[in-house]
């Protein structure tokens, strides 16, 4: 059948992970940690699945769960939220995404985004009917063209999507550049729909700061998390979304239409683990800045140039030192047949349609074990 779906191809990560499986090769391209999440966690998953947990959990989320996610959102960053009427559990930050734009969005309504984006995000807002107005970051530092940003608003920018964390690039946006966008949003009686998944994944000094904790966005902002990726359990597929009541009040009717609700006994493991203490977050980012440390002095060693990343499950590098003739897609099939390392092209992340796309970074991601680093590195050394 024709429909508006039919030129959608298959999202890149499987595209990779598939490629990977068949020539054997070491998988740094789809983000899942090859380690698994907290014991504690699973144990109270299988628990509460003998405890009966097994029957439709309400709409919103289980009780316990929209508490421990109001109580994270007080302690990492003094957003106070009423649990029963500004919180709702998603299946996974996907959903979450898609119902926080289908609450916003009519047809007509432009919408401003950042690329490098999510693979999600420019399908969801053309089935909507959005008005795509495209700000691009560019690498090497990916810093916030303001007076692009500020032209990309108008009197009919209805939200601006925003991932911070930011994958692919690693930038985490600065409370300097935040503010200005906040006041954008302001100015211009917009909404914002905040990706922050990767709000625990940030290195050294670097702190997450969520648009939603800025004077004037309390009421504006539709924050978004995930416990894929704040436990390391990317196939539970539980987020949250927290918004000001008027807005989750939309967002659970599209998460009715979407799914409904999501499985109890994950919930009730989440609901465990957001309580865990600061160190549990602190271990789970220095984890994983450590193995950003190790695959990135691999890289450079290999002869790439690797760009700075100061949070999320990855880095970019631009192989162009290394002399390949070819883009990057041709690179990552190269990399996966002859030196058996997958990785996703950054192309990948730009709406296809424009013009001028970069086509030599590659992002690799670190969310795997130091021996499994380590091995990739040694193969990449004969990628010249
Ligand atoms: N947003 C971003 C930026 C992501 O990288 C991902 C997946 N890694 C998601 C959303 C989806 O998260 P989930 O698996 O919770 O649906
Ligand atoms: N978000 C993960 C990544 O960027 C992949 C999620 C997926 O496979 N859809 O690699």
């Amino acid at each position: 059948a024709n429909s508006l779906l039919s030129g959608l191809p298959t999202t890149i990560f499987s595209v990779i992970s598939a490629l990977a499986v068949k020539h054997d090769a070491i998988n740094l391209g789809q983000g899942f940690p090859d380690t698994e999440g907290p014991a504690d966690m699973v144990d109270a998953a299988a628990r509460a699945l003998r405890d009966g947990r097994n029957q439709y959990p309400p709409l919103a989320g289980l009780p316990e769960l929209r508490g421990a996610v109001a109580r994270s959102n007080a302690r990492f960053y003094g957003i106070n939220v009423d649990p029963a009427r500004e919180v709702v559990v998603t299946c996974g930050a996907t959903e979450a995404i898609t119902a926080s734009l289908m609450a916003l969005v009519n047809r007509g309504d432009e919408v401003v985004v950042f690329e490098p984006l999510y693979d999600t995000y420019m399908p969801v807002l053309e089935l909507l009917g959005a008005v795509v107005r495209k700000v691009r970051l560019a690498p090497p530092h990916w810093d916030l063209p303001r007076t692009e940003l500020a032209a990309a608003f108008s009197p009919r920018t209805k939200a601006i999507l925003l991932n911070t964390p930011m994958n692919p690039t690693g930038k985490v946006f600065t409370r300097d550049e935040l503010e200005f966008i906040a006041g954008l949003v302001a100015r211009h009686d917009a909404y914002a729909v905040c990706d922050e998944v990767y709000e625990h994944l940030t290195f050294g000094a670097v702190r997450h700061v969520p648009l939603m904790a800025l004077p004037g966005m309390r009421g504006r902002t539709i924050r978004i998390g995930s416990a894929g990726k704040s436990f390391s359990m990317t196939g539970w597929k539980v987020g949250y979304v927290t918004a000001p009541a008027a807005l989750a009040d939309l967002v659970m009717k599209a998460h009715q239409l979407l799914t409904f609700t999501v499985a109890p006994n994950l919930q009730r493991a989440v609901a465990m683990g957001l309580d865990k203490d600061a160190a549990y977050f602190g271990r789970l980012a220095e984890g994983m800045r450590s193995a950003r440390d190790w695959l990135a002095e691999g890289l450079e060693r290999a002869g790439f140039r690797v760009l700075q990343s100061d949070g999320s499950y990855f880095l970019v590098a631009d192989f162009s030192p290394l002399g390949f003739r070819g883009n990057d897609v041709a690179f990552c099939q190269e990399m996966v047949e002859k030196v058996g390392v997958a990785a996703i092209p950054v192309s990948a992340f730009y709406d296809q349609d424009g013009t001028d796309i970069p086509g030599h970074y590659v992002r690799f991601a670190f969310c795997k074990k130091t021996g499994v680093i380590a091995s990739a590195v040694q193969r990449l050394q004969s990628v010249r």
